[in-house]
């Protein structure tokens, strides 16, 4: 049915509405413009209005309002997702979750709290509380929320210790709360998890989260310098599989994107420095320097953020990891793009070599050290020089022809941007708890298409057409 969109906002108009146009133009945008073809496709999208909920109660208020006023809800972490993710493919009600930030329980080992807060105060607060860190965090940790991190995200710095937030044990509990006509408020735990995890939203909105923590320490952040790219590889390779030394973060930076893209740290390398940055426990870091001699590795530590006499320090060396390597090659450059790609253990290394070998500077090389069953393999977040579309195309299918796993950034859909099936856990959790299929719609290949298959589900057009020019 159409929706009532005057009505909806009415029947709310007791809760915090942002009214302002341009606000609820920039509340409709997320990072989706890291891709040239997102930019194009979804650039006109915006919602109707801008709603803030304070609780839970609210939450349920506004999600039974719009289910009677068949009105989409599209929730709002902080809009740093990159596939458009939070964005309204079919206007409606944005729901921002800024409002609900406050954390409810710290105990040894976990972490209760609302959906809202921004990943870096959390993690300041188990800090403070008890000397405890979340496990892992996206790289955007100083500006998105830990609800979007569990409804979008999918790991980051801590994953070359703890593995990916889909892996058993990374997250404990979610509190959700359903679309229907008295929506339910659901506790899921164990195999329940995945319904909603990294769902982006489309099934269920998540009010608690409970998380596990593990013991925080001040790491050392380190830049070891190679002048081999596999070298590299390998060194960072090894430290994660050193059983004793204790890492949070090691991602390897094919030369030259140090010297092009990292204004702060090119006055300190060459044009062929490929890069490796290290996360390091203090306690750790004579054990590194020892592995680094007893394995004679070809590389110098060439920054140590607690002994250096750099007139200008890089920053936080994590926020040149994971896609803020994008993010920083993007402000030098506007014409680049990238992809995400899975070397698979134990096949990385060489398949990271073969996709040198057929690329060459056209896809420089980005890996981060992930776990994945307890192996260490790369998780890669390579540069890539745009040209085409159908190139870019080409150049994803070449990766999966070599066997290279791709998470196309390219795609809004679930589906696409993730393991190219549909999740029939979250297709089901759906059908129960979005039975109109109003939250963040568009973005299930599945739920509108059962039949869909992989050869056709590319270029799903489920938004609001664009306007004529
Ligand atoms: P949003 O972008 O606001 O939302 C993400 C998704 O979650 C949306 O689909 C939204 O509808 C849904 N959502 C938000 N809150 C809720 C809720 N309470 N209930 C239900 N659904 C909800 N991701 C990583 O995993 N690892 C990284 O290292 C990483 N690095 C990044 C670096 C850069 C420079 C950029 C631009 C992005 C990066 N991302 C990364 C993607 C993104 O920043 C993270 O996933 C981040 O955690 C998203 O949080 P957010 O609050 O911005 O979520």
């Amino acid at each position: 049915s159409t929706p009532n969109i005057a009505a909806a906002k009415a029947a709310l108009s007791h809760i915090e509405q942002d009214e302002n146009p341009a606000t609820i133009r920039s509340k409709s945008r997320d990072f989706f413009w890291y891709s040239p073809v997102l930019k194009e496709k979804m650039d006109h999208l915006e919602a109707d209005f801008v709603v803030n909920p304070k609780s839970e109660e609210e939450v349920i208020e506004i999600l039974r309002v719009c289910y009677a006023h068949d009105v989409p809800v599209t929730t709002r972490g902080a809009g740093t997702g990159n596939y458009g993710q939070a964005m309204p493919m079919r206007g409606g009600c944005v729901m921002h979750m800024k409002n609900m930030a406050s954390v409810k329980e710290i105990a040894p080992g976990r972490v209760v709290t609302e959906p809202g807060i921004v990943v870096k105060e959390l993690d300041a607060q188990t800090r403070a509380h008890s000397g405890q860190e979340l496990r892992m965090m996206p790289s955007t940790f100083a500006t998105a929320t830990i609800g979007g991190f569990v409804a979008g995200g999918s790991g980051g710095i801590g994953s070359c210790t703890w593995g990916a937030l889909r892996d058993f044990g990374n997250i404990i509990r979610l509190r959700v709360v359903t679309m229907e006509e008295e929506p339910r408020v659901v506790e899921l735990t164990g195999d329940e998890l995945p319904r909603v995890s990294h769902a982006f939203g489309t099934n269920g909105i998540i009010t608690e989260i409970e998380m596990p923590l593990a013991p925080a320490y001040d790491w050392t952040e380190l830049l070891v310098a190679f002048d081999d790219f596999p070298d590299a590889a390998k060194f960072a390779e090894g430290v994660a599989n050193q059983d004793g030394i204790l890492i949070k973060l090691a991602t390897v930076i094919e030369a030259p994107i140090g010297k092009s893209y990292f204004q702060r740290i090119a006055p300190h390398v060459e044009e062929g420095t490929n890069l490796v940055i290290l996360l390091v426990a203090p306690h750790s870091v004579e054990g590194l320097k020892t592995f680094m001699e007893a394995e004679e590795v070809p590389g110098a530590i060439i920054y140590d953020s607690t002994d250096n006499d750099w007139p200008r320090t890089p920053g936080a060396l994590a926020e040149y990891t994971w896609n803020h390597t994008t993010l920083r090659a993007l402000k030098v450059d506007p014409s680049i793009t990238y992809l995400q790609v899975r070397y698979r253990y134990p096949d990385h290394m060489e398949l990271v070599e073969k996709v040198r070998a057929e690329f060459g500077a056209e896809v420089l090389q980005h890996l981060e050290v992930m776990r994945e069953n307890g192996k260490v393999m790369f998780a890669g977040l390579p540069i890539v020089a745009f040209s085409t579309p159908e190139r870019l195309e080409e150049i994803i299918r070449i990766h999966e022809e070599m066997g290279c796993m791709i998470f196309n950034p390219h795609r809004y859909t679930l589906e696409e941007g993730g393991r190219q099936s549909t999740d029939a856990r979250q297709l089901n959790f759906k059908r129960e708890a979005d039975p109109k299929g109003l939250l963040n719609p568009g973005k299930m290949i599945a739920w509108d298409d059962p039949d869909f298959d992989y050869a056709t589900m590319y270029d799903y057009p489920a938004m609001t057409p664009k306007p004529e020019a």
